[in-house]
């Protein structure tokens, strides 16, 4: 799995940070997504990644599955 966020789109909502902590951080001054692991390992920190990407309003994060 390959995680990546689109900061011009993020609304700064925080749905991924709350849904996937090790993952997912917001900018303290702009409140926009900082992508904590990019590559996640544990079954469960992928499965909260995806469940933040469906969750994210404005479509920022994108979600890549490798094969
Ligand atoms: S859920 Fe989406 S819009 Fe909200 S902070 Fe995360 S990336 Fe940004």
């Amino acid at each position: 799995m390959e995680l990546r966020v689109d900061r011009e789109r993020c609304l700064s909502a925080g749905m991924c940070a709350l849904t996937a902590p090790e993952v997912f951080d917001q900018d303290a001054e702009d409140g926009r997504v900082l992508l904590l692991d990019a590559a996640p390992g544990p079954r469960e920190r992928r499965e909260a990644a995806r469940e933040a990407a469906e969750l994210c309003p404005s479509g920022a994060v994108t979600v890549a599955e490798n094969r």
